[in-house]
Order: C-alpha cells, then structure tokens, then sequence
C-alpha cells in the first residue's frame, strides 16, 4: 500500500528544552506535505479505500483534514469533493482548490455542511472523517514508530486535542512500541476544551459552543475512543487561553523558523509556559502538529485584538 506521508525530522530543540530544563525532542509534523499530521491518518484511510475500489473521496473539513483528503485524492488520482460550510477562508477554500478538489459550500455551520458531505457518498463514494476513524488512528500512530525507530523514548508526550484523532494515534503508537507506561499531556484551547470538560465532570460530555482562534481544536466531543483511551492510560489533560497558544506560535516561529496554528501552539504553550506536569520530566516527545490555517500576519493580528480583549 502506498505512503503518503513523509518521515518527518525528529529534533532536540535547544530553546524548547532550555526554557524546560530538560531535553525537548520536536516531531515535526509541520512538515508533512499538507502542512500537519492529518496527512498520516488520511493518507492511510485514502490508500485503503482506493485498494479497496471506491471511485471518490468526500470531506467535511474546510481545515487541515480537509486539504489531506484533497491532496491525497490527487496523489491516488481519485476525484475529490470538499463540502464546507458558508464561514470557511477564501484562502483555505484555494488551498483546497489548488490540490484540484471540488470545493461546495454549503450551510451555516460544519453540521450542516457534514450533512450535505453525508448525502454525497456512497457505496463507491466515501466520506473521510477528520478525527473518528481506526484507519486514521493507525496511520497517525506511524508518528510514534518513527521516534521509537529513532531510539528515542520519552518520559511524557505532549500533543493536542481537538477530536481525540491524534490522541488515540499516539496512544496506539506507545502501546504498539512497548511504551504504554508513557504518560501524555493532551492540551487544548480553553473554547475548545471538549476533553477537559469530559475528564472534569467524569463523563463523555458535549460542549455547547466552541470559542477560541485554534479553529483545528474545534469539535466539540471528543472521539469515543479517545474517552475511553483516558480510562487506560495515563492521560492528563490541561489548557491554555487563546492568548498564551498565539504568542507561543510567535515565539516558536521566533526559535525555530516554522508557522504553527494555534491549535499546535496550544502544546507549545505547555513548554513555555513551565506547566507542572512536565517539571519531573528528562525527555519529553512534543507533537509539533503544525496547521496551514496561519500565517505571521494572522498571528500578529490574533495578538492585537486578544490583548485588546484582555485575560
Ligand atoms: C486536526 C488538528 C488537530 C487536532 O487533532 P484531533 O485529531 O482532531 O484531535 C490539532 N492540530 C492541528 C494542526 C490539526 O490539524
């Protein structure tokens, strides 16, 4: 089966790991092809349908997960539909374009755009979910092997959450190379802190509305499987305002040269902003999950109006 998705660099990074005090070792997924992980999983759903004969792909996602489905239509030379609703960029709606996908827009909100996407498929026709698929997890648990294969085992991974899709890869990573002692940070935003609120109240819950500029962290529920990946292995969950997630995005970009989201800043946050957990921790492994969603000026701008609003 083909691969879509590039091995990406593992690095140690010597301003991460100095404000940490200790080794900081970056996944840098900013560097895949679509500009995020998403490729890892998606690429993995895409080549097993087409293996399998369907005919064309269908996404809901105006996001990274929508631009995977898109390029990875092109790469298998399978037609592609990407159906998002009226509030999607032009400029990601164009990203989208470019990988030759067809781009419909549809609807207020992402639910009735996914409806839409839904009544597109069928049996030769499939509709590649963003967060909620084993296919995904499998392929996005590559990022793990990768680390492993390197000889590098942490002592903490830390990632983000939107859906729980990158979650319940990683997990599937640790567990599949000997590390299912490994303990995780998963970090959201605190408008989209879906996974939070769940662990919180002790139940698989739905946040009524998500607010925050990381628009990659957007679902509000987390993947079933992700809730229940909580109840069995040692996951601790935290967040940070939309504010702290922008200026580590700043600051990453500032130490290492690459744009991230803020849905990825969210995770560097947790680095620069010495969060307790990671104190007692000798090597940590960040999910550098990166996004296409961003650039200086658009962080510059997300700073402005966030200082203006005040904590
Ligand atoms: C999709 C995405 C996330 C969240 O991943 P989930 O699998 O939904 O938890 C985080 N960061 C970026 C850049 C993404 O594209």
């Amino acid at each position: 089966m083909v691969s879509l998705h590039l091995r990406t660099p593992l690095l140690e990074s010597t301003p991460l790991s100095r404000v940490a005090g200790s080794e900081v070792w970056l996944k840098m997924e900013a560097m895949q092809p679509c500009g995020s992980f998403k490729l890892r999983g998606i690429g993995r759903a895409c080549s097993h349908h087409v293996a399998r004969g369907v005919q064309g792909l269908v996404s809901s996602s105006g996001g990274n997960a929508g631009i995977a489905v898109a390029y990875c239509g092109r790469k298998l030379g399978l037609p592609v539909t990407v159906v998002v609703p009226l509030s999607t960029p032009e400029r990601a709606q164009e990203m989208i374009r470019g990988e030759q996908a067809e781009v419909i827009v549809s609807g207020e909100s992402w639910q009735e755009a996914h409806g839409h996407a839904q009544s597109l498929c069928g049996p030769d026709r499939v509709l590649i979910h963003p967060f909620d698929d084993p296919l995904l997890w499998e392929g996005h648990a590559t990022l793990i092997d990768e680390a492993a294969r390197s000889g590098l085992r942490p002592d903490a991974v830390l990632l983000s959450v939107g859906g729980g899709g990158l979650l319940c890869g990683v997990l599937e990573g640790l567990h599949n190379n000997g590390m299912a002692d490994v303990p995780v940070l998963a970090m959201e935003t605190r408008g989209a802190a879906s996974l939070g609120a769940s662990l919180a109240a002790g139940r698989h819950l739905e946040l009524e509305r998500i607010a925050t500029v990381a628009t990659s962290l957007g679902a509000k529920k987390v993947a079933a499987r992700a809730w229940e990946w909580c109840g069995r292995h040692n996951v601790t969950s935290s967040s940070v305002s939309d504010l702290e997630a922008v200026e580590s995005c700043l600051r990453f970009a500032a130490d290492h040269r690459v744009l991230v989201e803020p849905a990825c800043g969210a995770s560097l946050a947790a680095v620069y902003g010495r969060h307790p957990f990671l104190r007692d921790k000798k090597r940590i492994l960040l999910v550098v999950c990166g996004g296409v969603g961003v650039s200086f000026e658009q962080l510059l701008e997300w700073k402005q109006n966030l200082d203006r609003e005040g904590p």
